[in-house]
């Protein structure tokens, strides 16, 4: 085995990645760069009556988008191609009949109706469900007969009757696996096309792969995978199965209980580099407090000794919690970027918003959004005037005398001149002491006034933003419609 590292991401393209799929191609991708080795896309789309059109454009373009970048794979030879299982039908026929050369694995000619008649007689007797091996020792000739008749067949793996099988796994410890459990796998379907179990140890073979890195439900399949090997007289990978993601109630994760479309998660206006960093700490941890990584640091950190066994939750509520934090910390030339992308697809696209505006509006909201369209969505005032008014706040704060003590606010405010949040400020003072009033006496329905709501950014801050005359328009339509 060449030193170099070598890993691969094997996607079966079903139409979208999985967020399972995202963090089995990241680890392949951190340990690869961390190792400074390369990191292989390998598409595995042997199963015909799952292909899904466009799906492998679209794999790609998430990976791209996530800033995952293999350095081979469809379009981007490293010597090691093609990349694309569909396209070395030719290879695996070849290594299939180099094992029925050398008795290791076996023409079976039974038909789908026979092997469902075992099926059930073994349900029936509740024995496991395998294959009786009724065609591993049929004799040369009468292969020979049958192919020469044209007779549907597949190519089965002749695994041992006896002893036990040992790997080590760099995640799981020692797995040990006594083959008589294991059935006579079929490696070569009738159609021709061979299963996942023979292209991808003759592809992790051929393409050099120095570890396979994938999740825990392909363990089961490992031995089968080891015996090949052993079959063929390869040297094995290094294997690592990662913890199998769950949902918060510890069941496996699916699609009933939330997203698991990465694509889902980026146009619900999740940053990539949240998501990276929320998928990294699915199974590892930097064994610290510390939370938030860029692509760059968890290359430099990550290992596979860091990855755990036991199962990795899915928590929605951190992975919002990193994003609040990303837009925290986001340079605010970018954050304004994206907002105008934004808003640029919003009902306000039509508005005249300056940049200025619109970094005030930011400056605000920033520490209360979670997402670039919450500066929007959580505080439509910036963009529109308010049409009703939230009637609890109502009820609490507009009493019968504050129309009146509100059209006293108004003269002050009238009076001022380019004001900026202090003028407003110590304008509200000034009518507060004049009308011998408690100063929350105004600032509540003022803020109800200019917002519609009961609660926000800070209230001089909303009144600067806005200005002095949108104010003004504002309290006086207010004292009008709450009368
Ligand atoms: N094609 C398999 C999948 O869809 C790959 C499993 C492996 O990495 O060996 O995940």
């Amino acid at each position: 085995m060449s030193t170099q590292i070598r890993v691969r991401f094997a996607p079966s393209p079903t139409g979208y990645l999985h967020v399972g799929g995202l963090r089995t191609a990241l680890y392949n991708y951190l340990f690869a760069k961390h190792h400074d080795g390369k990191f292989v896309l390998r598409i595995e789309d042997t199963d015909q009556a799952r292909r899904v059109e466009g799906a492998v454009e679209n794999l790609i373009a998430t990976l791209d988008w996530a800033g995952i970048r293999f350095d081979e794979g469809p379009g981007r030879d490293g010597g090691y191609g093609p990349y694309v299982q569909s396209e070395r039908l030719e290879i695996y026929r070849k290594h299939a009949d180099d094992l029925i050369k050398k008795g290791f694995a076996y023409r079976c000619f039974c038909t789908p109706e026979r092997l469902e008649e075992i099926r059930q007689r073994q349900n029936a007797a509740k024995l496991s469900t395998s294959y009786d091996r009724h065609c591993r020792d049929l004799a040369a000739d009468e292969v020979e007969r049958r192919l020469n008749a044209g007779e549907r067949n597949v190519i089965r793996m002749k695994v041992p009757l006896e002893g036990v099988l040992t790997f080590e796994d760099i995640i799981r410890g020692t797995v040990a696996i006594a083959h008589e459990v294991l059935d006579d796998q079929v490696i070569i379907k009738s159609d021709g096309f061979p299963t996942y179990h023979l292209a991808v140890v003759v592809d992790d073979h051929l393409m050099a792969i120095s570890h396979v890195i994938r999740g825990e439900e392909w363990l089961p399949s490992t031995p089968k995978h080891i015996l090949l090997y052993k079959f063929f007289g390869w040297e094995l990978p290094k294997f690592a199965h990662l913890p199998l993601l769950l949902n918060p109630d510890k069941s496996k994760l699916s699609k009933r209980q939330g997203d698991v479309a990465v694509e889902d998660y980026r146009s619900k206006g999740y940053f990539k580099e949240a998501i990276v960093n929320f998928v990294a700490f699915l199974g590892w941890n930097p064994g610290d407090e510390r939370e938030i990584f860029s692509l760059e640091e968890l290359v430099r950190e990550f290992s596979l000794e860091r990855v755990g066994k036991s199962g990795a939750v899915f928590n929605v509520e951190k992975l919002n919690w990193l994003n609040f934090e990303y837009l925290k910390r986001m340079p605010e030339a970018e954050v304004l970027r994206l907002l105008k992308a934004y808003l640029a697809q919003s009902p306000y696209a039509g508005q005249l918003l300056d940049d200025h505006f619109l970094l005030s509006v930011i400056r605000a909201m920033r520490e209360r959004a979670t997402f670039i369209k919450d500066l929007v969505e959580k505080s439509p005032y910036f963009f529109e005037r308010p049409t009703q008014y939230d009637q609890d706040v109502v009820k609490k704060r507009w009493k019968p005398e504050t129309g009146s003590q509100m059209k006293r606010l108004l003269e002050e405010f009238a009076q001022l001149q380019n004001p900026g949040k202090e003028h407003f400020e110590s304008a509200l003072h000034k009518a507060a002491e004049s009308l011998q009033i408690k100063t929350s006496e105004l600032i509540h329905p003022l803020r109800l006034a200019v917002s519609g709501v009961g609660a926000g950014p800070g209230l001089y801050d909303i009144l600067a933003i806005i200005g002095k005359e949108e104010t003004i328009h504002r309290l006086s339509a207010a004292i009008e419609k709450l009368q």
